[in-house]
């Protein structure tokens, strides 16, 4: 600035306001008013220079200068008034320096031109500093009584606009605090009703005073039974709610010594009496200036018990002689019982680690999944082959039903080493190979004798000895039919069934066979119903075979009835016989079972009816084998109905019979 220039006569030099803390002065002491005052001081005092500071958190920032050669700093204006502004803010009182330079700090001053300085505090009305009213020379000057009395008047009239903003912004502070903190609370209250409605948890709060609920949630509701109507102003006790009072006696002494309880196991009765373990926190808060307990309780009932289950299941498991597999859907291991780590040679570990797919012998995961399926659904049984940790291989049979534990889908699998029944199974089926063998000699033997035997009667004329000789033929026939099941048997066993296949006429083979069994069923009559059209390839021996044993078992198994009716039906792609008998009937636990071999329906009858059980068993198979089905629809003291299928397709390939 040119030394002649004086400084009110710019009004750029006006001081800009203090860069750090200025923002809250900003908003309530508009800069111009402030100046004003500035102005006023030099032109009063005829001074070059004058300026007002205010004292904030961070010591006197000068916030309106005239005429000053300002420093701009990181917090403001910095300039040599500073060390005399400080001085008056440290004493208090008003400091007059006619001559400044003789102070050694001005040499190094970036205010050179200032020779002169006077400064008064800013005072609020209880004696509070507020800043300093400062106004400095080129020249030395003697300050006099005026000058003084000049300035305290304009800095009672500045500390008095001061404080009148002060209060203000500390009022218009204060009023948008409380209105921030009623949006906050109110806000809060928002969330905290929502959160107390929408939560998963049961939620309650009770007058601390009375324990008397004052409010539930949706889930309390839903989950104890209790209607808001039913619970609000009843204690919980009064609801019956501990199971055990001595819980929540100790719960409310640990409330009652500043304790909050958090997650503390728990059982409740709910309204219709069933058990409820929960996990109790509690807490006291304040409700409109009331005490209150809000109680929050989350449910853990399910997996309670699938955690008891679970043990339950470890201790029975442990124990079984049986392989017991958890496995997941995925396949994987999840659980593993002690006979299945002795069972595969696994540690419980590796097993763990596994997947059923590394248990199961070569075998298509398409299979695999088609069982798992399955075994979810309903349930499943069947026969495989497992494989050990050293790649030897056993037979199971597999039990397998899905179980939801802990949340997640399951199969539970128990799994049964069959190798010593498959291999007595084997022996069996040797011996019956064996022995129906050797017994099928001697009895055509036998038969052969018994006709030569014949010839000879007839030439003697001996009538007793000829009935005897029909009871011995009748016998080796009987006999000759059991030697030819268990052959049979054997065959299908060993997958040694042969079958002829031709084309033959049914309708004739049934009405042949009716024919033949007629005389010997006389206590009933035998009805054929319906027709087919065209004619059946197939081996007409085997098929015979099965209409015969449809209708011996029919006479046989109704001995009260007097009709057996066979229907024939023809459909666009089948044919359909049936065998309809008016017997005993069969319960329908056994009627799957009937078609395996030596199944005989439990019961007296088993001595009233003599049978080996392998009559449907080769049936089946023979039909199984034709491509078609064997079935029985039954009721037990109304009689059944065997009914079995041959597809027609068969006509075009009789070379398919496998
Ligand atoms: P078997 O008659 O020689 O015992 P099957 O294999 O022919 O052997 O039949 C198996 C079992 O099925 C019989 O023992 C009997 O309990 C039952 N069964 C078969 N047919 C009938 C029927 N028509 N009525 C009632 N029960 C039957």
């Amino acid at each position: 600035m040119p030394s002649g220039e004086t400084a009110n006569s710019s009004p750029a030099h006006h001081a800009a306001r203090a860069a750090d803390g200025g923002d809250v002065l900003e908003s309530i002491t508009p800069a111009g008013t402030l100046d004003r005052w500035t102005d006023r001081a030099s032109r009063l005092l005829h001074v070059p220079m004058a300026c007002i500071s205010v004292i904030e958190t961070s010591g006197a920032v000068i916030q309106s200068g005239v005429g000053l050669v300002e420093i701009a700093s990181e917090t403001g204006l910095v300039s040599s008034f500073h060390l005399f502004i400080n001085r008056v803010v440290a004493q208090g009182q008003p400091v007059l320096l006619s001559d400044t330079r003789p102070d050694s700090s001005i040499a190094a001053s970036p205010e050179p031109r200032m020779a002169a300085y006077a400064g008064v505090p800013l005072l609020a009305t209880q004696g509070d500093r507020l800043g300093v009213l400062s106004v400095a020379d080129h020249q030395p000057r003697a300050w006099t009584a005026d000058d003084l009395a000049l300035l305290q008047d304009l800095a009672a009239s500045i500390s008095a606009h001061l404080e009148r903003q002060t209060l203000m912004g500390a009022l218009q502070a204060a009023q948008q605090e409380t209105e921030a903190a009623r949006h906050a609370l109110k806000r809060s209250e928002t969330r905290f009703a929502k959160t107390f409605s929408l939560s998963p948890l049961i939620l309650t709060i009770t007058s601390a005073a009375d324990g008397r609920l004052i409010d539930v949630n949706a889930t309390f509701e839903r989950l104890t039974g209790y209607t808001r109507e039913e619970a609000l102003g009843r204690t919980p006790v009064e609801l019956d709610l501990w199971l055990n009072p001595v819980d929540r006696e100790q719960g409310l002494q640990a409330l009652r010594n500043n304790q909050s309880i958090s997650n503390v196991e728990a059982e409740f009765r709910m309204r219709n009496g069933q058990v409820m373990t929960a996990l109790c926190s509690a807490e006291v808060i304040e409700i409109d200036g009331q005490p209150c307990v809000l109680t929050v309780l989350n449910d853990i009932s399910e997996r309670k018990r699938a955690e008891d289950i679970l043990q339950r299941y470890q201790l029975l498991s442990e124990r079984a002689r049986d392989i017991v597999l958890f496995v997941r859907r995925d396949g994987h291991i999840i659980e593993a019982n002690q006979a299945a780590i002795e069972a595969y040679g696994y540690d419980r570990d590796t097993l763990l680690s596994l997947s059923i797919y590394d248990l199961r012998a070569p075998v298509t995961s398409v299979e695999i999944e088609a069982q798992m399926a399955r075994a979810d659904g309903s349930g499943i049984l069947f026969e495989t082959v497992h494989r050990r940790r050293d790649g030897s291989t056993f037979p199971v049979e597999v039990s397998s039903i899905g179980a939801d534990m802990g949340g997640e889908r399951v199969l539970l699998s128990i799994l049964r080493d069959i190798t010593d029944r498959k291999r007595l199974e084997r022996q069996k089926d040797e011996f019956i190979a064996v022995a129906s063998h050797e017994l099928k000699t001697p009895l055509t033997s036998a038969k052969v004798f018994a006709q030569l035997l014949r010839k000879r009667l007839n030439r003697l004329q001996d009538e007793p000895a000829g009935r005897y000789l029909d009871k011995t033929e009748q016998q080796i026939d009987k006999l000759t039919e059991l030697v030819n099941d268990l052959l049979d048997v054997s065959r299908i066993e060993a997958g040694r069934l042969e079958l002829q296949a031709q084309a033959f006429s049914l309708v004739d083979c049934v009405h042949q066979i009716v024919a033949d069994i007629q005389p010997t069923a006389d206590a009933h009559g035998i009805v054929i119903e319906g027709d087919l059209a065209t004619p059946v390839v197939g081996d007409q021996d085997r098929i015979g075979q099965v209409i015969l044993n449809l209708l011996t078992n029919a006479v046989k198994y109704s001995p009260g009835a007097d009709t057996v009716i066979v229907r024939l039906e023809d459909t666009p792609d089948q044919v359909i016989v049936s065998v309809q008998d008016f017997g005993i009937g069969i319960p329908p636990s056994d009627q799957a079972k009937i078609f395996d071999r030596f199944f005989r329906v439990d019961g007296t009858r088993e001595r009233t009816y003599p049978g080996l059980g392998l009559g449907l068993y080769i049936s089946s198979e023979i039909i199984r084998r034709h491509g078609g089905q064997l079935w029985v629809i039954s009721e037990p003291g109304r009689g059944s109905t065997f009914t079995f299928s041959l597809p027609k397709h068969l006509a075009a390939t009789p070379s398919s019979l496998p």
